[in-house]
């Protein structure tokens, strides 16, 4: 039996097998040549103390023990080609899982993305860095593995089910993803590894008999006696389906406004927004490993903060150390801004995006819009940036201390976001009481982290698409639209979802309800 141990060691014995081999030799009294194996079942780092150490757990497997290597396979896949066809609007991670379970289950999935493959998208992402040019349906929100492809790929949730998220992860390492996910304590793949997987997952779905269907948008979902019957795509043909998986993610506005238009119930539903602030990566290692260098053996610092600011929450979110702030506009007319990373994380900057919780009570100015009055809000906020900046897809940018003192920077340093920055005051940018409330936050922020608080950090702006700003409300139980049978609102979009890990999460669980439903 291997023995089961948990260490704390220093970053270089962390990363060198043989310095943990001569560790665990002194530690626990054996030859360096009786170890035989040391598989890591866990790795976090634990920066509190200025002498940063690395938490493992680890199984030690001495000379002689029984050990064998754990390949991650694939579940049995059932050749669904001849199956009951069930509809997926989304390729999107809760549309791909959902369509990988259903085949699974022995369902067809017929999966509906408005925008082209991983590669094709490729063009559209430089048309946009480069000509300022969005393509309504192929961008870093749309097309496959949706919203997350392009992205560092950050892989925790705040879910609190271990074993689902296992489960989205042993998959992910099955289609390619490396297996140090399984292990670390904040996994990330990034934007360069995640398109192959993606593809990977597609080309899986299309041998098992299911469909991919690209650049093809649907426009319409047909109901009849509240149930639906199929959907229309933007040349005018159906595709007929009793059961549709609907996960198109908190961008597809056209999505919203039918569901509106049709009277099929949504309501709007609180998110949060604010900017993109980009420092320097060596700046946010200092600040978080206590240290003027961060050596060789620690990845780039991510950081994670909270304040509460005048009764509101304003926090990081998806921070993406040693990443690049991405334009995720998906119309003409708006700036929209994200971050991603590679997988090395190797760039120089550090970027997050600081957000303020939102309130319904917020989007009463919108309030004519009903259930849309907070994606209108969202949108007026990133048109606004888009006037600001010069109309093109440069977006609107302060440095931080100028921000919390009312001042236009006099000049903008070159930054990550590609298209480029206009020296903007960026209150302009939001209404008072959120420039209000950054400003208050940011001088708190200094507070909690020394140096935070800098002219060398840049804000970008808006960061404005962090969850959807509607719900398309579902039975608890069935899953089912409350309204619609046969209709799953599905992943983030619909407001169930916030991230990869639990986007892939809500589209297994909804592609396991209709397979429970047909059983019925
Ligand atoms: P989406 O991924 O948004 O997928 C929806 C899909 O539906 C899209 O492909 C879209 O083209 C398609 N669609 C929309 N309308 C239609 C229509 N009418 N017809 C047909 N198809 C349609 N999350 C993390 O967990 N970690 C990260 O590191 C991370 N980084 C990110 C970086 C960036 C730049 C962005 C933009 C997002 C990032 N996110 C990250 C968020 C994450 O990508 C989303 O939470 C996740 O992708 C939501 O999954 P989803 O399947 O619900 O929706």
């Amino acid at each position: 039996m291997p023995k089961e141990l948990l260490l704390q060691v220093t970053p270089e014995i962390a990363a060198n097998e043989s310095l943990l081999k001569d560790y665990l030799s002194k530690q626990i009294k054996v030859s360096v040549k009786d170890i035989q194996h040391i598989s890591i079942l866990k790795r976090s780092i634990d920066a509190r103390q200025k002498a940063i150490k690395i938490n493992l757990k680890i199984n030690i497997f001495l000379q002689g023990e029984n050990f064998v290597e754990q390949k991650i396979e694939l579940p049995e896949y059932k050749d669904v080609s001849t199956s009951q066809e069930v509809i997926v609007i989304g390729a999107g991670p809760a549309g791909l899982f959902a369509a990988l379970q259903l085949i699974e289950l022995g369902l067809k999935p017929i999966v509906i993305e408005r925008g082209k493959d991983v590669r094709g998208r490729r063009r559209d992402l430089k048309a946009i860095n480069v000509d300022h040019i969005v393509n309504e349906d192929s961008n870093y929100c749309f097309g496959e593995g949706g919203a997350g492809t392009y992205s560092d790929g950050k892989l925790y949730t705040r879910s609190k089910k271990r074993g689902d998220i296992d489960r989205i992860l042993k998959l992910l390492v099955a289609f390619g993803a490396t297996p140090d996910i399984l292990v670390e304590a904040h996994p990330h793949i990034g934007t360069n590894k995640l398109p192959q997987i993606i593809q990977d997952i597609r080309e899986k779905i299309i041998e098992m008999g299911g469909k991919v269907l690209f650049e093809t948008r649907v426009t319409d979902i047909l109901v009849k006696n509240n149930e639906v019957q199929g959907v229309v795509n933007q040349n005018g043909d159906t595709i007929v389906a009793n059961k549709i998986i609907l996960a198109t993610g908190h961008s597809a506005r056209d999505i919203f406004e039918l569901l509106d238009r049709k009277k099929i119930f949504i309501e709007a539903k609180p998110f949060a927004l604010g900017v993109r602030a980009e420092h320097p990566q060596s700046l946010i290692d200092q600040i978080q490993y206590s240290c003027d260098y961060r050596g060789e053996h620690l990845p780039p610092a991510p950081y994670s903060i909270v304040k509460q600011v005048n009764g509101r929450g304003m926090y990081s979110f998806c921070m993406c150390p040693g990443g690049v702030i991405a334009p995720c506009a998906t119309s003409p007319g708006e700036v929209v801004t994200n971050g991603w990373s590679p997988s090395k994380r190797d760039q120089a900057t550090a970027n997050s995006g600081i957000v303020i919780e939102l309130k319904l009570e917020d989007f009463k100015p919108f309030a004519k819009f009903g259930a849309l009055a907070g994606m209108e809000f969202q949108k007026s906020i990133e048109q606004n940036a888009w006037h600001l900046a010069g109309e093109t897809q440069k977006v609107p940018a302060q440095r931080m201390i100028d921000f919390t003192q009312n001042k236009v920077s006099k000049e903008i340093p070159k930054t990550s976001y590609v298209p480029g920055t206009t020296s903007v005051e960026m209150g302009q940018v939001f209404p008072g009481f959120l420039s209000q409330i950054l400003r208050e936050g940011f001088s708190e922020f200094g507070k909690s982290m020394k140096g935070y608080l800098t002219n060398e950090a840049i804000l970008h702006a808006p960061e404005s698409r962090t969850s959807s700003p509607v719900r398309i409300p579902r039975d608890e139980i069935t899953l089912e639209h409350l309204q619609i049978k046969g209709l799953y609102p599905c992943g983030e979009g619909a407001g169930y979802a916030g991230g990869i890990i639990s986007a892939a999460i809500d589209g297994e669980k909804c592609a396991l309800k209709i397979a429970e439903s047909l059983l019925r």
